[in-house]
């Protein structure tokens, strides 16, 4: 911790500046107030770093804390707090969104899920570029995407055609869609699209070609 003395407060107000998630920070001046973080973060979380007396001491917990998420090494703060380290970090997928299924009847394959398995629909749209009619059930922090091809010609069919009906994609979030298509255009990844294209509910996506994934046909979402 003694190192981390030498921050002074530009210092740590320019290395917050660097986190996205660090936009609403609100600093206290008080001498003897908290130290208090609103990151506006996904999760809506507010960390606050009650019990500090004074501002060195606060200033010290402020830089330890923005050293952790920089450096993204063995964080020794609560979890809550380790969170963060994903904002600022380098992983290019976050969590499940949702997984791709290709249905040859919308309508029946929802009686299934709604009535046996007890999940629900928020409604299905078309998506006429991708000649798809979708629904979406949520369930846990992520979804089930129903797929039914609108034109016998479209990808949904096709897929259909060949290995029937099951599991099509996989999508994962991620944070910036067009940053991580640029990583993975850097690292030789084929892509199905080049540029994110509109997804249901208004996501900005982007597949990833099977050939490049070991089979697995991987969409990129991001939402707001
Ligand atoms: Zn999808």
């Amino acid at each position: 911790m003694d190192d981390l003395l030498k921050y002074e407060k530009s210092q740590i107000t320019r290395f917050a500046s660097r986190f996205d998630a660090f936009t609403q920070l609100i600093w206290k001046q008080e001498i003897n107030g908290p130290l208090c973080l609103n990151p506006d973060f996904q999760s809506g979380s507010q960390i606050s770093l009650e019990g500090i007396t004074n501002l060195s001491e606060a200033l010290v917990q402020f830089a330890f804390f923005l050293t952790c998420l920089n450096e993204l090494s063995n964080c020794p703060l609560s979890t809550v707090n380790c969170q963060f380290k994903k904002n600022g970090g380098k992983e290019m997928v976050g969590k499940i969104d949702h997984i791709g299924i290709a249905v040859k009847n919308l309508e029946e394959t929802l009686k299934f899920y709604e009535e046996v398995l007890g999940m629900k629909s928020v409604g299905t749209e078309v998506v006429e570029e991708q000649k798809v009619k979708v629904a979406f059930l949520p369930i846990g922090d992520t979804e089930v995407e129903l797929l039914e091809s609108t034109e016998e010609d479209g990808p949904i069919a096709k897929f259909i055609e060949k290995k029937g009906e099951g599991i099509q994609h996989i999508a994962y979030r991620v944070d910036n869609i067009e940053e991580a298509i640029e990583r993975l255009k850097e690292k030789g990844i084929r892509l199905i699209d080049e540029k994110p294209r509109y997804g249901a509910g208004g996501a900005k996506i982007a597949f990833l070609h099977p050939k490049s994934t070991f089979g697995v046909l991987i969409e990129l979402c991001e939402r707001d």
